[in-house]
């Protein structure tokens, strides 16, 4: 039997014969054991955990890390030395307090996170080809960075495109350059499909956000290929779980990352069950996490996989819903064929929606689902045909702007 990429990536890593579940849970708290030992000998911020678990079980009775603690504790929580940091990532609108949570990576950790990269690529970039890349670049070691690193290492050529770039300069780069796969987010794929047409690219990795099922299936029709979602987030250096060729939910870097599902009162749930993502994150260097709780919701989908391997996979995740969220609207809005994208803002009086459409608006059918999606909500809607020097609607994450 073929070997899953994940399984091999995973195989010759830890240099395991196999990977069963049992190997993999048993390698999970070997690392587990190490990272409890370490903290105590050096006194940082897990000091007070017990120094030694017998299964892995109980790592569910050990408290939860939270934003705040990131955000207050930085320094405790660092591995390693800062002359071995190469890059930090803050995000100074998270917590109450008001402090920046930070999150830094050593060499090791970036480099974990191409080779993942280079796994999850594999499956549809192929040497010789051109990957169009629609994330931020934001200097070395940055997001964009690190996926252009993983397309070289496949013998592909990466074009650093970034976000923020009109339909108009899109299309001449799919013209001159002709890339044939994508990386980036759902909804700006989704909005350059519909504006150059289909057949336009040829396959697809979307991350950093949500992917609501109308976006999903109206990219799958427009590349005529099946859409490769991947997801990750700072607290785990980027790159998290990557999508097989069964397309049935998302392999998790298991040799890094201990993942538990728990419901709103901190229980574990057993696999299935729907709950808030918690992270430990084992195979971190300079930050290693314990019960980091996401944010982000999702499953843990029944193992083995289609594809032979028995590496965790996570369903879709969403965030957890807090105002301002766009999901619901994203997903009743999308599924018109013509809207290319749209801006949602309320005020006071209602919901305000700008939406640009490939030709001419259809204004009443997106009144419609709009009311559909926000009922009881007063909705004005002003829509115009798309122009070549229009660009994404929304730099980064989607949500509904508030007053
Ligand atoms: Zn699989």
């Amino acid at each position: 039997m073929n070997i899953s990429r994940i399984d091999a990536y995973i195989r010759r890593e830890e240099r395991l014969e196999r990977l069963t579940r049992r190997d993999i849970e048993a390698m999970q708290l070997r690392k587990l054991n190490a990272l409890l030992r370490r903290e105590k000998e050096r006194g940082g911020f897990y000091r007070e955990l017990p120094e030694h678990l017998d299964a892995l079980s109980e790592l569910a009775e050990l408290p939860f890390t939270t934003d705040e603690d990131l955000a207050q504790h930085a320094a405790g929580l660092l591995l390693c030395s800062q002359a071995e940091i190469r890059r930090v990532l803050s995000d100074a609108t998270s917590g109450t307090t008001g402090a920046a949570k930070r999150v830094f990576y050593t060499e090791g950790d970036l480099e974990n996170t191409v080779r993942l990269f280079v796994t999850g690529l594999g499956e549809f970039v192929y040497p010789g080809s051109v990957t169009m890349i629609c994330m931020p670049f934001s200097g070395p070691h940055g997001l964009g960075e690190l996926i252009a690193e993983a397309i070289s290492r496949l013998g592909a050529r990466p074009l650093k495109v970034g976000v923020g770039k009109s339909y108009g300069e899109l299309r001449e780069i799919l013209e001159r350059e002709r890339p044939d796969s994508f990386v980036g987010m759902p909804a700006p794929l989704l909005a350059l499909l519909r504006v150059c047409g289909r057949g336009s690219l040829r396959r697809a990795l979307v991350s950093g956000d949500a992917c609501p099922q109308s976006v999903t299936s109206a990219c799958e029709e427009l590349l005529q290929s099946r859409l490769f979602p991947h997801y990750g987030s700072r607290e785990m250096a980027l790159g998290g779980a990557i999508c097989c060729p069964a397309h049935e939910g998302m392999h998790l870097r298991e040799q890094h990352v201990i993942a538990e599902i728990v419901d709103e009162r901190g229980r574990v749930l057993p696999w299935g069950e729907t709950g808030e993502l918690v992270i430990t994150t084992i195979g971190m260097e300079a930050m290693p996490l314990i019960r980091y709780r996401t944010g982000d919701f999702t499953r843990i989908l029944p193992a083995p996989c289609p594809c032979g391997s028995e590496v965790l996979r996570l369903d879709t995740l969403r965030r957890r819903a807090e105002p301002g969220d766009i999901f619901a609207l994203d997903e009743a809005l999308f599924a018109l064929p013509s809207l290319v994208d749209f801006r949602a803002e309320r005020g006071e009086r209602g919901l305000r929606i700008e939406a640009l459409f490939a030709g001419a608006p259809d204004t009443d059918a997106l009144r419609e689902r709009a009311a559909a999606a926000c009922p009881g909500t007063e909705i004005g809607i002003s829509a115009r045909p798309v122009r070549e020097d229009d660009r994404p609607l929304y730099p980064g994450k989607r949500r509904i702007l508030l007053p």
